[in-house]
């Protein structure tokens, strides 16, 4: 084996068990035997989001295809702590970078949403969705963050599940004392980040008034919504989620 090659993990949309081909496509035929020159016999790591991650051979490959067939299992599937991050979509490069990110560093679903002052009408939710499987690829988790589609905030909150927790990031709350996070409740939580803008008066009002939302400051000066994203993930994980 070639001595690099283990350190390939590739994403493959199909189930992974003990014995078990999996058909590549071109772009994966592409990558592994063009890219990377990969041949019959080397092993990389296979990871689907569901299966954990599994060593596997290159049983047959070609320009546009080929086939790979799992050997042991190297990890089971680890999930994430039931953390969401909502955020108000920005500039493509800066909402790729959050979705990245947010994957990382361990949330579990990703949900864009349209807020009242956010400038980004669209998002292409299937590119997201590559983005957050090569952060996995890339990171050595085994499991995907499903980014959602994009809906608005309002019908975010008028469906809100009554078990589960909002950090508000409220840009208005800069330079007050920050609230210690290990006295916010343990539980479901979902991270809400502004866009550019910053929230409505309306938004604002609507969110100090939900009994489940806790607004919170994130220091004494004003973040670029991916900043805040980052930063409100990694509190939150050192004290409620899994890096305690
Ligand atoms: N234009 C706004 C700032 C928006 S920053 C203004 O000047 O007031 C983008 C988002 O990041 C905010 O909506 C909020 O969710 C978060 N954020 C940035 N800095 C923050 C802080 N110090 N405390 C809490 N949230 C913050």
């Amino acid at each position: 084996m070639h001595p690099m090659t283990a350190k390939i993990r590739l994403f493959v949309d199909h189930p992974l068990a003990q014995a078990q081909s999996v058909p590549l496509d071109r772009d994966q035929a592409n990558y592994l035997f063009a890219v990377m020159r990969l041949s019959v016999g080397d092993q990389i790591l296979v990871i689907n989001g569901v299966d954990g991650e599994w060593l596997a051979s290159v049983t047959a490959g070609s320009k546009r295809g080929g086939e790979l067939t799992c050997l042991e299992q190297t990890r089971h599937l680890q999930t994430p702590p039931d953390l969401w991050l909502i955020f108000a979509p920005i500039k493509k490069a800066r909402t790729d970078f959050i979705v990245e990110k947010a994957t990382e560093l361990g949330a579990a679903a990703i949900f864009p949403v349209q807020t009242d002052f956010t400038n980004s009408e669209r998002i292409r939710q299937d590119r997201l969705q590559a983005h957050a499987i090569e952060a996995t690829e890339q990171c050595g988790g085994t499991y995907v963050p499903q980014v959602h589609e994009l809906q608005s905030l309002t019908k975010v909150l008028d469906t809100w599940p009554q078990d589960r927790y909002i950090l508000f990031c409220d840009e208005t709350k800069v330079g007050e004392t920050p609230t210690p996070f290990d006295q916010l409740p343990k539980g479901k939580w979902a991270i809400l980040i502004g866009p550019e803008g910053g929230f409505s008066d309306a938004e604002r009002a609507r969110l100090h008034a939900m009994s489940h939302a806790f607004p919170i400051s994130l220091g004494p000066r004003i973040l670029r919504a991916d900043t805040a994203a980052v930063s409100a993930l990694s509190l939150w994980q050192m004290t409620l989620g899994d890096w305690t």
